[in-house]
């Protein structure tokens, strides 16, 4: 049976727990009077998405806020698919104005950003006590841990993974954002041996062209200079980042280092640049291109960003579309003996036990106020129910469509730069958009915010 979907857009009333339901009609067939059924959230068992859906497998990472655990999705869609779930304290984040907004800004750009080369949100939601990222498991681990084996990459390696990581900065900067944390442990690879940018926590929006923002945070031994003297930033601080990381690549350690912060940042804001002699000739430019310490010298900052750097003599032989089809053979395919396999990950995780303990601590309104909207579905999944519906009416109830008024929820309309918009009309336009209900009462308004400090980590040295 094909089904028909009539998304009911009407407002909702939020202190109703019905409202939390999604209605779907399916009509069977034009000519029949038109049989009505209703589908609800509860019913499909699906986007009611918490902590209680995933069994927790393994503690994959560790960072300021909480953990990374590899999880087991065990109800609604997607039953059995290994996610990795990333879970933040509320308590700890909202002490600084900062970092919530910095926890919003991620859920948001990560909501945003669809690319190959950047991990994939599919579900986010909360608790009284906790923010719940689930994202894509990249089973790969972290690309260092890979330099870590190898002692340092080949040219044609670091072409590979350095073409894949500039089509991701690209990519974000034409939608407005700064990376800002380019660094070893936030690249990651999956299970084929791509590129995956994670962590957008340090992420800055809406950052066009020409404006600039003042806010000192980062790795600092990947951190671009401008940022260090606190004159103002833009997209070009991801290029020197990428610069120290493929100095890190083809070197073993990145190209400012010191015994402390301080002599550290000296060094970066001074020091001349000194290249090995054993690298060719264009990867010496290339690097001395993108570590040009005024912003305004460095590759990649003019308006075409990207393109200019991928024009550079080092990756003449890639062909930027097979590259972005992911046709292109990873140097490296990570050896992995199923989904579940996490041998790519520090033991100092994963032998831990995987436990998320129980924090139902209750903040005070105004602090609870600060993750409204947190609440997300892919439209990806949303989509994969929605062809479910098709062919699964669940409940038989005869309702009117169009009866009360409720809020439209499209994953369409679930944008950065278009916050939800509320219609009055209670008509669904376009059925075969139909979608499934709304988790909470989410406003995606674009964060523009200041950044926070991170809690510094010290490169990986000395492999
Ligand atoms: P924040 O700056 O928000 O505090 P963080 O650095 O603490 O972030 P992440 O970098 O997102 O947190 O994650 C910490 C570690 O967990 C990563 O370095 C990585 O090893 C692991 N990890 C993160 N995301 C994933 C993922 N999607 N799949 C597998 N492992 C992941
Ligand atoms: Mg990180």
């Amino acid at each position: 049976m094909a089904g028909v979907f009539d998304i009911d857009l009407e407002s909702e009333d939020s202190s109703d727990a019905e409202d939390e339901l999604c209605d779907f009609a399916v009509a069977e067939t034009e000519t029949e009077p038109r049989e009505e059924v209703e589908l609800t959230a509860a019913s499909v068992n699906s986007e009611r998405v918490g902590p209680e859906c995933f069994e927790l497998l393994t503690v994959l990472g560790k960072g300021a806020y909480g953990k990374v655990f590899q999880v087991r999705k065990v109800q609604g869609a997607q039953t059995g698919k290994i996610f990795a779930m990333k879970v933040l304290k509320k308590a700890k984040i909202v002490c600084n104005a900062k970092d919530t907004a910095h926890t919003k800004a991620e859920r948001q750009i990560l909501e945003t950003v669809r690319h190959p080369f950047i991990v994939d949100l599919l579900y986010a939601f909360q608790t009284g006590g906790k923010l719940y990222l689930i994202l894509e498991c990249l089973s790969g681990g972290e690309l260092f841990m890979q330099l870590e084996k190898e002692g340092i990459f080949m040219e044609d390696a670091a072409c590979f993974y350095l073409g894949e990581i500039i089509l991701a900065l690209g990519h974000l900067h034409s939608k407005g954002i700064i990376y800002r944390d380019l660094k070893p442990e936030n690249i990651m690879l999956n299970s084929h041996g791509h590129i995956k940018l994670t962590d957008f926590g340090l992420c800055k929006e809406s950052i066009h062209d020409e404006a600039v923002t003042h806010t000192f945070c980062g790795t600092i031994e990947y951190m671009a200079p401008e940022i260090l003297t606190r004159s103002g930033h833009n997209k070009a601080v991801d290029w020197w980042s990428l610069g120290a990381v493929m100095f890190d690549m083809m070197t073993g350690s990145p190209p400012f280092t010191a015994e402390n912060r301080k002599k550290t940042i000296d060094k970066i804001l001074k020091c001349k640049l000194v290249l090995p002699p054993y690298l060719t000739a264009d990867a010496k430019d290339l690097i001395k291109k993108l570590l040009k310490k005024n912003p305004a010298q460095r590759l990649g900052s003019s308006k075409v960003d990207s393109a200019d750097i991928q024009k550079h003599p080092f990756f003449r032989h890639i062909n930027w579309d097979e590259l972005l089809n992911k046709r292109v053979e990873p140097p490296y395919k990570p050896s992995l003996q199923s989904d579940e396999d996490v041998s790519q990950f520090d033991t100092r995780f994963t032998r831990q036990p995987p436990v998320d303990s129980p924090d139902d601590t209750s903040l005070s309104q105004s602090a609870e106020h600060a993750f409204a909207g947190f609440t997300y579905v892919a439209p990806s999944v949303l989509e994969s129910l929605k062809e479910g519906f098709s062919f699964i009416p669940r409940a038989r109830h005869i309702r009117r469509v169009n009866s009360s008024p409720r809020t439209p929820v499209s994953p369409l309309k679930f944008s950065l730069t278009e916050p939800f918009k509320s219609s009055t009309d209670g008509e669904a336009e376009q059925p075969e958009q139909a979608t499934p209900p709304p988790l909470d009462k989410c406003t995606t308004q674009p964060i523009r915010t200041p950044g926070r400090t991170k809690k510094k980590k010290r490169p990986r040295n000395g492999r």
